[in-house]
């Protein structure tokens, strides 16, 4: 992803903590789309970054800037993945890293983050009960607190996505986006990159963005919910519970930067049950041959779901995310 260091927090001559992220896979699936009803359908695979997800871009950037700027040590608390992606990068740079994950996290994604070396605390609750752990340590050991929009850097890593699905449609954006939404530094950073690739003359003056379209589990959809009230506030989740854990965040901090690129876009917010996640994890697997995780799956069903209800239009050309890898899930 440093290919793009122009628009990047990178200063001149430093090199930057990377272990080989972004530049994922986009692949068209003409079947997928017209068994769903739309013109096009294209999707892009961050399963296949360091860790198996796309919170390797933020990571990235943001282990690059506090490394620079020498922190002591890293502290996280996460749904699982970006607990992964900051103990890999972690190690790359030799900072110690701490990660609170939730008791409840899939095993595969805790032993990730023990054999890259960083100290694992287990936390009863969700990413919410994680954070407090988290934040507490952080003021009592020094340790930089690399939570979700809390630095300002993993947001600008996250950005590349939005870079290469202009880059790899040939310079031009889909007319939907559909993400699959936790904390929503995905959605929030892509929503940010377009305006600065229009303003910056990588697309033209008069581009269209994507309609930005939040993808949720109904056991855990603070976003939908805000989004349906038309609010610029979303109200914490009472007992969130999905299997897709990156989707398992009741309170997102970015709450009004999401519903914000959502109106500001003519977006859309769905969620669906379970059972539908789950048989669509399964069909996207199986229709593209990308090891598919929950989120995806739970985008696909959104996505589905937005056609047959005909908030998304035939014509549409859609780009759909699967953030992980079924890999991480199995056990
Ligand atoms: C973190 C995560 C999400 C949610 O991403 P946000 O950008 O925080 O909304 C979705 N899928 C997977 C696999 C994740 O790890």
């Amino acid at each position: 992803m440093w290919r793009y260091a122009s628009a990047l927090p990178l200063a001149q001559g430093e090199v930057p903590v990377s272990l080989g992220e972004g530049t994922t896979p986009m692949r068209e699936q003409p079947e997928l789309a017209r068994e769903i009803g739309i013109a096009r359908l294209w999707v892009k695979d961050e399963g296949l970054n360091p860790t198996a997800s796309f919170k390797a871009r933020g990571m990235s950037a943001a282990v690059t800037r506090a490394a620079a700027l020498g922190v002591p040590g890293f502290v996280v608390p996460t749904a699982g993945n970006a607990g992964a992606a900051l103990a890999a990068y972690g190690a790359a740079a030799g900072i110690t890293v701490r990660v609170y994950a939730p008791r409840t996290t899939p095993a595969p994604i805790l032993a990730t983050i023990s054999a890259l070396g960083a100290e694992l605390c287990l936390v009863d609750g969700h990413i919410g009960d994680a954070g407090k752990q988290s934040r507490a340590f952080a003021t009592e050991s020094g340790y930089f607190d690399v939570s979700t929009l809390r630095e300002p850097y993993r947001i600008e890593g996250k950005k590349t996505m939005g870079i290469e699905v202009a880059e790899q449609l040939g310079w031009m954006l889909p007319t939907h986006i559909i993400y699959p939404t936790g904390g929503g530094t995905g959605l929030i950073g892509m929503w940010k990159v377009f305006a600065e690739m229009r303003d910056g003359g990588w697309l033209p003056p008069d581009v269209a963005f994507p309609r930005m379209i939040v993808a949720q589990a109904s056991g855990c959809a603070p976003m939908v919910r805000a989004f349906e009230a038309h609010a610029d506030r979303a109200t914490p989740w009472e007992n969130p519970e999905t299997h897709a854990s990156g989707l398992r965040v009741p309170g997102p901090l970015g709450d009004r930067l999401i519903l914000r690129a959502l109106y500001e876009s003519g977006g859309d917010a769905a969620a669906v049950d379970e059972d539908v996640i789950r048989a669509d994890t399964i069909r996207l697997s199986r229709a593209s041959g990308i090891d598919a995780a929950p989120e995806g799956g739970c985008a696909l069903g959104v996505l589905e779901k937005l056609v047959r209800q005909k908030r998304i239009p035939d014509d549409a050309e859609v780009v759909l995310f699967n953030t992980g890898s079924g890999a991480s899930y199995r056990f």
